[in-house]
């Protein structure tokens, strides 16, 4: 039995975690979940790092983490408990895989089926940002080479064992030339030790408009932290819907699983959510802990109720939908084609 830390965050956050944690009690996960409490509540507790120490201790000590969306307050004095979390444990890469799901949710792009891997500790998401006058701000944009190589060789592994036939760099070394610099020399260095794969580079604003055009021309698409964070949302809604995709990130010892989206305040509390980013979530944590057999039984449960047409109100299309239903009623469905 694996221990695991939860979290069930804040506005949406809740909802979609019940309903996903049903499905994985329904299939026979060989799990245990240790509940923690992060995100909102402790913000305003006057925590402005979002967790306690306990909180720290439970997640080093079971490494992997299963966590719903977290509301980072705006403003002054709060950090974003998602980049410490990420920063903190080591998370290296960001897996965001964002795949059509054609002819059953509407989308303008059938083919497309691509992975973003985001680097996930570094550039300016570092944390490195201070006032420096009354009138001047600065962010520093971190970019190291141990960090690119650990992340680039990471998407040309993930690659390799996914079958997948092309990596794309996306990075803006036209303008930035010694940090995103590096880490496009640091991608043609690594490339060399994978002849059998084909690569790319784009520089990422028309590298953006290829994606958002003819996403079926890309496969895995590797690139620098902000770029990754911005791309992988843009890259979901594109595949369907936001609400569709999960992410995992990865670090040496520990792990955390996620949906790309964040907690939705403006749907919380109406059992609207698409709890999908959160399954798909789950499938990738029970693979990464060796539980395959659960993780199948489960994604083909969630593409069996995809493709019956019932969908939440986000994908609800009145062509291609067959029934909308709430957060628990897609889950009760999910549960129905174990
Ligand atoms: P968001 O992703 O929460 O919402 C954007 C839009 O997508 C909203 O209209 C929302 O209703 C819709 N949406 C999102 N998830 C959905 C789902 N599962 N089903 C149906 N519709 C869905 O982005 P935001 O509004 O910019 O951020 C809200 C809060 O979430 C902020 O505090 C932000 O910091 C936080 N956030 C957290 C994470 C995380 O915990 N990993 C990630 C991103 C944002």
């Amino acid at each position: 039995m694996v221990k695991i830390t939860l979290a069930k965050g804040d506005g949406i956050g809740p909802e979609i975690m019940d309903a996903t944690l049903n499905i994985l009690s329904a299939a026979g996960a060989d799990i245990t979940f240790e509940e923690i409490e992060v995100g909102e509540k402790m913000y305003l507790n006057g925590q402005t790092t979002g967790i306690s120490d306990d909180a720290w201790e439970t997640i080093r000590t079971n490494k992997i983490m299963f966590k719903a969306p977290i509301t980072t307050p705006q403003g002054g004095g709060y950090k974003s408990l998602n980049v410490t979390m990420r920063k903190t444990l080591g998370l290296y890469s960001n897996i965001r895989p964002c795949t059509s799901m054609h002819p059953f949710v509407k989308t303008k792009h059938p083919e497309m089926d691509v992975v973003i891997i985001r680097e996930n500790e570094e550039d300016l998401y570092a944390g490195i940002e201070h006032q420096q006058t009354d009138e001047v701000v600065q962010c520093l944009k971190l970019i190291s080479r141990p960090g690119c190589e650990k992340i680039i060789t990471y998407a040309f592994e993930y690659a390799k064992r996914n079958n997948r036939k092309k990596v794309t760099c996306f990075t803006k070394d036209n303008i930035m030339k010694q940090t995103d610099g590096l880490f496009h020399e640091i991608f043609n260095e690594v490339s060399l030790r994978y002849p059998e794969i084909e690569t790319e580079h784009w520089i990422v604003d028309i590298g953006a408009a290829l994606l958002a055009d003819s996403p079926e021309k890309f496969d895995v698409i590797v690139m620098p932290n902000l770029y990754g964070d911005v791309m992988s949302d843009i890259a979901a809604q594109i595949a369907g819907s936001v609400g569709l995709g999960g992410s995992a990130n990865i670090g040496q010892e520990c792990a955390m699983f996620e949906a790309i989206h964040g907690s939705a305040p403006d749907i919380a509390g109406k059992n609207i959510a698409n709890p999908s980013g959160l399954i798909n979530a789950s499938v990738m944590m029970l693979n990464h802990i060796g539980q395959n057999k659960v993780a199948e039984k489960i994604h083909n449960a969630w593409l069996r109720t995809i493709e019956d047409g019932v969908h939440t109100t986000d994908i609800y299309d009145s062509v291609m939908s067959t029934k909308k239903v709430g957060t628990k009623e897609f889950a009760e469905a999910v549960i129905a084609n174990l």
